[in-house]
This record gives C-alpha cells, sequence and structure tokens, in this order.
C-alpha cells in the first residue's frame, strides 16, 4: 500500500517523495493510521524498521492545521546523535509544511538553542538532561505540548534517564497524545508506559 492510501495529506506525500522511499514500512503501515486517529501508542520496534517516519509523518499533518508560538511535540531521545537524527528527519518529511523544528541536546553551548526556543518553534526534539536545564531556567515552556514522543525508552532506562523522563512527562499537559517507542517492553518498561499513556494501542513489529 502506498503512502498516500495512509491518509496522509499530499504536502507529507512529498516530503517522502523527494526523500526517495518506496513503499510504508511495517511499523510506518501500522502506526500512521493510529496516530492519525489521535491515538496513544506503544511501538515495540527497532532503529532501522523506519520507526522515525512512523511518528513523524502523522505528527507533522496533525500540526499542520494551526500555527502557535510556544512548541507544541516534544520528542525525547536518549542520546545527542538520535536526537539530531530526529530531527533532521522532521526537517526532510515536513519540508513541505511551514512547521519548524529545533533540537536540544548537551555537548555544545546553550546560546543558539536559547535563542531558537526564544524565536519560537513548534517541534523541539530533545535528551533530558539539555531540557531539564532550559526547563528549570524557564526558557521552555511546556504547557502547549500537544503530542509527547518517547522514543528509544528501553535505552533511556538503562542510561539512568527515566526520573528525568517522568518529571518531564508530569509536566507535559495531561490531555496531550503520548506516543511510546522500545525495542523491548519488558515490566519496568510496561510500569513506563502505565505511567504516560492513556488507553494505547500496541504494535509490535
Ligand atoms: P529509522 O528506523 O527511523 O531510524 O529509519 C531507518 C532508515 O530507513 C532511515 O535512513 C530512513 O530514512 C529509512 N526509511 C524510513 N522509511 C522508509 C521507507 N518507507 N522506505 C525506504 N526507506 C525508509
Amino acid at each position: 500500500m502506498p503512502f498516500k492510501q495512509l491518509g496522509l495529506q499530499s504536502n507529507l506525500v512529498e516530503g517522502v517523495l523527494a526523500m526517495g522511499y518506496g513503499d510504508p514500512t511495517p511499523i510506518q503501515l501500522r502506526a500512521i493510521p493510529i496516530v492519525l486517529e489521535g491515538r496513544d501508542l506503544i511501538g515495540s520496534a527497532q532503529t532501522g524498521t523506519g520507526k522515525t517516519a512512523a511518528f513523524a509523518l502523522p505528527v507533522l499533518q496533525r500540526l499542520d492545521r494551526h500555527r502557535s508560538r510556544g512548541p507544541r511535540v516534544l520528542v525525547l531521545e536518549p542520546t545527542r546523535e538520535l536526537a539530531a537524527q530526529v530531527e533532521t528527519s522532521f526537517r526532510d518529511l515536513g519540508r513541505f509544511t511551514d512547521l519548524t523544528a529545533t533540537v536540544l541536546h548537551g555537548g555544545v553551548g546553550y546560546g543558539k538553542q536559547r535563542q531558537a526556543l526564544r524565536q519560537g518553534t513548534d517541534i523541539v526534539i530533545a535528551t533530558t538532561g539539555r531540557l531539564m536545564d532550559f526547563v528549570q531556567e524557564k526558557a521552555i515552556d511546556l504547557s502547549g505540548i500537544e503530542v509527547l514522543i518517547l522514543d528509544e525508552v528501553d535505552r533511556m532506562l538503562d542510561m539512568g534517564f527515566i526520573r528525568d523522563v517522568r518529571r518531564i512527562v508530569e509536566l507535559c499537559p495531561k490531555s496531550r497524545q503520548t506516543l511510546f517507542f522500545s525495542a523491548t517492553v519488558p515490566p519496568e518498561i510496561e510500569e513506563v508506559a502505565r505511567f504516560a499513556l492513556n488507553n494505547p494501542e500496541r504494535v509490535v513489529i
């Protein structure tokens, strides 16, 4: 089944074509319609399955209708490399939208990231440590988050970031949509999912 039959708008299908993708991968086939409906999702899928586009495309579509100054989508990633890659995917797939994405991670200065937040951005992709720094200095307001994406939760757990993840979840509005990805879902991950998600659909790849 081609991308356009999944319910994606033409400006996003054009973004997919410009990336040279063929047909959707299994996680994309299953996850995109669920996310477009506004449902919460637990996706059990590894990196390399196309999971970034599986969440980025429907989220870009859900945002496309109206704009605001503060961030409306927050993606948490375990490492700065992944955060940077996911930001690139949002920019590439969303090239025919007018949405903007900003990455926040450690290892570089605060100045440029702070300035991007001040200018206003729709999508923030962040590692937990740097995001908490910006929360503490009130440089970011999470009260307008409509979609929260917790990516590679098993790695965030292994790296000791789960307490920060829980604090960040609590700072986002209760009425949000939440998408949760983890290669495996052992009991301690299941517990984080119960805390963060509301009646989720499950997709196992
Ligand atoms: P990910 O699992 O999100 O890290 O994606 C793995 C790689 O697959 C990335 O380089 C994507 O650009 C690529 N990719 C994602 N979806 C597709 C698709 N439907 N067809 C071909 N390549 C894809």
